[in-house]
């Protein structure tokens, strides 16, 4: 497991936490051998995820598009309503094995601090989550789930309280109760080995579509397109079709466009250190962290995971950025055209989707990781649309 991609990754933190990240490591080294760990992971990916799950057709939308076939990887339809589940379950799993009776975990829209909190009860542990009071606001459903699942929800009032802020309050935490808590870091970010183990995790989602494209089509996708906050959806989706002539193509939040950074870390940011990893971040020209906007929460983020930014370099990967009105256009054609609704994130990705799928033949296949529903943003979708 690489500590670095090319020059980027690595663990920056105080000495506090090194002991933790050794554990971790250590930890997870020996549970992908034990058979016992990936049995029980298995186990629950199915009987309590849902997965695997479908790959679907989406043939009212490639109609719009004119062009390529576009397909949906039905991420939305994971336990939860998104990809996060995967994360959660694999390191819930882990904390237990290392016999830690407490998580903790930042989010942004809040998914990830539901699957923390699902996770948490299955498996008996204690969850608290940081939220950024913002973040709260415009989340509100989420903050209620978590809590009847059992979670306490602490609001974060730095910043611009956010999810960057609400990763800096559960980073401090950490540090103070590192012995009886495990950190369940909730995308394919911050120092090694998280963005490793969150990349392996979310694996199975380009594992299955490697699998479901070759029964659905005959072959493997032209193209896999996911949106990119921290980036575990689009890693995931990527990472098992990296040894094949796939291309890539990693959707980041534009914002309302303008002169404005949106959320879009690789397409508008630079190399720097933040949370622990260096990648690409949205700064300012004094390196001060730049405050995001976005009108999905999920993607509210100015970093962006070590392996991308690599991708990126290399011209592995390609990156884009969607503006917040074309991803709300994006979230009515995919309601409209196939009666799905689904979350603000991945409409970036779906925008992106079309704009590929217009410019390819139809003998052409695009594959778009439909990483979470909706249901959280229907105050977001209806209040734009006043
Ligand atoms: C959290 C979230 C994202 C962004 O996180 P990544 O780590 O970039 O995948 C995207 N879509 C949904 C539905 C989310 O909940």
């Amino acid at each position: 497991m690489p500590r670095r991609f090319g020059p980027y990754g690595g663990a920056y933190v105080p000495e506090t936490l090194v002991p933790a990240l050794q554990e971790l490591e250590r930890s997870w080294h020996s549970a992908r051998r034990d058979p016992t760990f990936r049995t029980e992971l298995d186990r629950l990916s199915r009987t309590l995820g849902g997965r695997p799950t479908p790959l679907y057709f989406a043939r009212n939308l490639s109609r719009r598009a004119g062009g390529a076939e576009i397909w949906l990887k039905r991420e939305d339809l994971l336990h939860g309503g998104a990809h996060k589940f995967n994360n959660a379950l694999g390191q819930g799993l882990l904390a237990r094995r290392m016999g830690k009776p407490r998580l903790i975990a930042e989010t942004g829209a809040g998914q990830h601090g539901v699957a923390t909190a699902m996770i948490g009860a299955a498996l008996g542990l204690e969850t608290e989550v940081y939220m950024g009071e913002v973040d709260m606001e415009r989340q509100r459903p989420n903050v209620e789930r978590m809590r009847l699942l059992g979670a306490e929800v602490h609001p974060v009032r730095t910043g611009g309280r956010t999810l960057k802020d609400a990763i800096n309050e559960a980073l401090r935490d950490w540090i103070a109760n590192v012995r009886t808590t495990h950190y369940l870091l909730g995308s394919a970010v911050g120092p090694h080995p998280f963005p490793s183990i969150v990349a392996e995790f979310q694996s199975v989602i380009g594992q299955e579509v490697r699998r479901q494209s070759v029964r659905a089509f005959g072959r493997l996708p032209d193209l896999a397109v996911a949106c990119v906050g921290g980036g575990s959806n689009a890693i995931g989706t990527f990472h098992p079709l990296l040894d094949t002539d796939v291309h890539f193509l990693g959707v980041e939040a534009g914002g309302a466009g303008g002169r404005g950074p949106g959320a879009a870390s690789l397409t508008r940011g630079r190399p720097g250190i933040l949370h622990g990893s260096f990648s690409y971040v949205l700064q300012d020209a004094d390196g001060q962290v730049a405050e995001t906007e976005s009108i999905s929460a999920g993607l509210d983020y100015p970093g962006v995971g070590p392996e991308h930014a690599w991708l990126h370099d290399r011209g592995r990967a390609k990156y884009v950025a969607v503006r917040d009105r074309d991803a709300l256009r994006a979230f009515h054609w995919l309601a409209e055209d196939e009666g799905i609704l689904p979350a603000l994130e991945p409409s970036h990705a779906i925008f992106a989707a079309v704009g590929e799928a217009r410019r390819r033949p139809a003998t052409d296949h695009v594959v778009v990781t439909l990483s979470g529903r909706g249901d959280k943003d229907l105050g977001v979708v209806t209040g734009a649309a006043r």
